[in-house]
């Protein structure tokens, strides 16, 4: 398996990432981040109410392993005395607007590539360039942490 491909899958199977369909490879990184379309659609629509994580997960039309990955990224949640976890349906709301508006910011610089294990972007260390189809792919790591960093870039682009 070609390295690129492997990292793609490793970063989608990660804990916490919201996307469950397959990165298109050489598509832009951020793209698996995004919120699926149905959470865009309904979390507006989330009452003043307590939802578990499964209420919340159909409410949003969203597998509920997705919803466990929000609550990692710290989505704010009670505990029930008996355990139980709640999510205040605005509160649900207000976090994912915030992290929408976020992903956002997280837009890449010239040479820079998005780095998960740093969870922000960074420079490319020794990219090395390849080129598919409409896309060229650049490979490094990051020069922070050393995790390997993909970026896609379309010929033309720097
Ligand atoms: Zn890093």
């Amino acid at each position: 398996m070609p390295i690129a491909t492997q990292t793609l899958i490793e970063n989608a199977t990660r804990p916490g990432a919201a996307s469950s369909s397959a990165p298109r490879l050489g598509g832009p990184a951020l793209n698996r981040r995004k919120l699926p379309h149905s959470v865009i659609v309904r979390a507006p629509g989330l009452l003043p109410m307590r939802y578990s994580p499964s209420e919340l997960a159909r409410e949003l039309g969203v597998p509920a392993r997705v919803v466990r990955g929000w609550l990692k990224r710290g989505m704010p949640h009670e505990r029930s005395p008996q355990g139980h976890l709640w999510i205040d349906g605005r509160a649900c709301f207000r976090w994912l607007e915030a992290e929408r508006k976020d992903s956002t910011k997280h837009a890449l610089g010239t040479g820079e590539a998005f780095c998960f294990g740093c969870n922000r972007p960074t420079a490319i260390l020794d990219p090395v360039r390849r080129t598919g189809g409409k896309w060229i792919r650049l490979s490094g790591s990051c020069p922070v942490c050393g995790s390997k960093v993909n970026r896609g870039v379309r010929h033309g682009q720097p």
